[in-house]
């Protein structure tokens, strides 16, 4: 088990991609810890560099306190899932499983009863003579979970394991990752694109943009209080409202909707200010009657979630999204209001 301290680690590749920018990051010993950003942002850069598979152009990589920035791959004791599994198609399960004993030169009875032991353990009892094109994707990310896992990495590395799945096989190997990992207590770093894997596995998150992490907390911090624009439209399943408001004396004036001015963003907002004002959909309460601070508007579509629905209200031209409770929904046409929760409504600089 080890902690990862990376320094000002940028990644220049050749042809001039600037894949990593400075980059620092500390993640602790027996952290679950997700990056998340969008596709190009540097998330397999980042990944990769840390296992040694990419050389840093510059800046450092420690695991566990040791400098590795120099070190192959062979040397640091990291285990790594990639996207595709990158499973040996001619080999069996146990041998696919077994690889890395084999580069460490292990014997190979310790080898055979390693894997055996690697197989059981994720769930692939009697599959061990099969070739990887004879399972599941589901059955194929074990395999390659358990070939990370054989040669008991410091380490562990995930390249969005689960992004090959099916929605509801997705979920079920969510769970048991997050089981696995309490389990084994590996510090463990996971990719994903998707933010709800992110907000539901991670004991913390970074938000990646071209390079460089835009936010760094647990999923509540990021989730409730995005550090800026890029991070609050990018979280959230159904995607937080922005809408262009102006600061007047103690109040922020947004999409005709008069909101209070938070006592400690009054001294960095002055009167006049052109702001942005963010509110998430879980955290307006709809009605059909006027109230003070509520957004008024007409409801042009209402979406069926399933217990739920996100209804999109017109409000002096801006689209405002609402989850309203099941039962609750309004017809399209209908005048509506949406009165954001106190203290749920971010403001932010444009820019
Ligand atoms: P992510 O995993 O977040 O989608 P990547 O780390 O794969 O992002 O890529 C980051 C940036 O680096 C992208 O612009 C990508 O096109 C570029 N890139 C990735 N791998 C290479 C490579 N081997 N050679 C040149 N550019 C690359
Ligand atoms: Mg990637």
């Amino acid at each position: 088990m080890a902690a990862i301290t990376i320094r000002e680690l940028t990644k220049v590749y050749p042809g001039g991609v600037r894949a990593l920018d400075a980059l620092d990051l500390d993640v602790a010993d027996g952290e679950f810890f997700a990056l998340l950003g969008p596709s190009g942002c540097g998330k397999t850069t980042l990944l990769r560099t840390v296992a040694g598979l990419e050389s840093a152009t510059s800046g450092t990589v420690a695991l566990g306190g040791a400098d590795v920035t120099r070190l192959p791959p062979g040397r640091r004791n990291v285990g790594m899932v990639f996207q595709d599994y990158a499973l040996f198609p001619h080999m069996s399960v146990l041998d696919n499983i077994a690889y890395p004993l084999k580069i460490k030169k292990r014997g190979k009875a310790d080898r055979h009863a390693r894997a055996a032991e690697a197989a059981d353990y994720l769930g692939l009892e009697g599959l061990g003579r099969r070739r990887p094109g004879e399972l599941s994707g589901g059955q194929q990310q074990r395999v390659a979970l358990a070939r990370a896992l054989v040669a008991e990495p410091r380490i562990f590395l995930l390249d969005e394991p689960l992004s090959n799945l099916d929605a509801r096989l997705r979920l079920e190997a969510r769970t048991f990752l997050k089981r696995l990992q309490k389990e084994l207590a590996v510090t463990t770093v996971f990719v994903t694109h998707d933010q709800a894997e992110a907000l539901a596995l991670a004991d913390r998150i970074a938000v990646m943009e071209k390079g460089r992490i835009r936010q760094l907390g647990t999923p509540t911090e990021v989730f409730r209080r995005p550090a800026n624009l890029f991070v609050a439209s990018f979280i959230g399943s159904t995607p937080m409202n922005l809408l262009p408001g102006r600061v007047e004396g103690e109040h922020v004036v947004a999409a005709g909707a008069v909101l209070p001015l938070p006592e400690e963003a009054r001294a960095e907002l002055p009167v006049g200010e052109e702001i942005v004002c963010g509110v998430r959909p879980e955290y307006l309460d709809y009605s059909d009657r006027p109230a003070d601070g509520a957004f008024a508007g007409r409801v042009s579509v209402v979406e069926h979630l399933g217990g739920s629905a996100l209804v999109t209200l017109d409000v002096e031209g801006e689209p405002l999204h609402v989850v309203v409770g099941e039962g609750r929904e309004p017809e399209p046409g209908d005048e509506g209001w949406a009165l954001p929760r106190p203290g749920r409504v971010l403001l932010y600089r444009d820019g």
